[in-house]
């Protein structure tokens, strides 16, 4: 088995995509949520039904009591945790700043970005061979937005997902030596409920197609990418930002 990997909101979208191509890989699957526990056991369902091993957690990834609880879970039912997909997201009602609420800019950064940086430390605290850990890798979910800006739709989100990108590099670098990889992967348009619950439901209808490679991702091709950022054929990959956008 190549180890126990925990995908935060592994529920819906791309989370799902990569709970199942990790339990396809043989990772035992902790699949994260916070709300949908219909659709994470229904991942958890189908990882068993193909043979592999997976367990569906409640966890708010912004509370840090939350986030110990989601390790210490997933410890006890699968082993410690050797890679972790920081993929719990949202962007927010889309809007202006000025007309922004303070409640949607503060769930999107906490989510986004405290979220990352909580399950990050859980991480690293467990798989840091500096701390007796077995090392690790650990994959952020960014956006094409960290470098687009996204005026006049979500500025709060591109920011979060700027300082993802930050936090990636910086943690790449202090923990090199201690067996842990850490990488982003930057997705452009991905065919999921998120451009619905912003309040763009025809999003992908009107934009994917002005994409370079004319059309959105599936969740899996961004699952792709993040199993091969975590497994040992990228095993001289850390700090990297990888942008799968289609080209644009
Ligand atoms: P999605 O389909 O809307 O799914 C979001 C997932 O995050 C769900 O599993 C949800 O759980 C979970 N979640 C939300 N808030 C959470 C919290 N506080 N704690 C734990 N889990 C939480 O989203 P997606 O499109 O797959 O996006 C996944 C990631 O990719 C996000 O980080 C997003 O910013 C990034 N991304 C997406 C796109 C795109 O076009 N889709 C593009 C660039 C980047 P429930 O099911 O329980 O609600």
């Amino acid at each position: 088995m190549a180890g126990t990997i925990i995908v935060t909101g592994g529920s819906r979208g791309i989370g799902a995509a990569t709970s199942r191509l990790a339990a396809a890989r043989g990772y035992g699957v902790c699949v994260n949520y916070l709300n949908n526990a219909a659709a994470a056991e229904a991942v958890v369902r189908d990882i068993a039904g193909a043979g592999a091993r997976a367990i569906a957690v409640q966890a708010d990834v912004a509370r840090e009591d939350a986030v110990e609880g989601l390790f210490e879970s997933a410890g006890r039912a699968l082993g410690p945790a050797t890679a972790l997909v920081n993929n719990a997201g949202l962007a927010g009602r889309v809007n202006r700043l000025d007309e922004a609420s303070s409640e949607t800019i503060r769930t999107v950064v906490e989510v986004n970005l405290l979220g990352t940086i909580w399950c990050s430390r859980a991480a690293v605290r467990r798989m840091s061979t500096r701390r007796g850990g077995p090392g690790g890798a650990i994959v952020n979910l960014s956006s094409g937005a960290a470098t687009i800006g996204s005026p006049g739709e979500y500025v709060w989100y591109a920011a979060a997902k700027g300082a993802v990108d930050s936090f990636t590099l910086g943690l790449a670098k202090e923990v090199a030596g201690e067996g842990i990889r850490v990488n982003a992967v930057a997705p452009g348009f991905v065919d999921t409920e998120i451009h619905a619950a912003s309040g763009m439901p025809e999003r992908l209808a009107e934009d994917a197609p002005k994409v370079p490679l004319g059309r959105a991702a599936a969740p899996r091709e961004i699952a792709e990418a993040i199993l091969w950022l975590l497994s040992d054929a990228a095993s001289y990959v850390t700090g990297t930002v990888l942008r799968v956008a289609g080209g644009r």
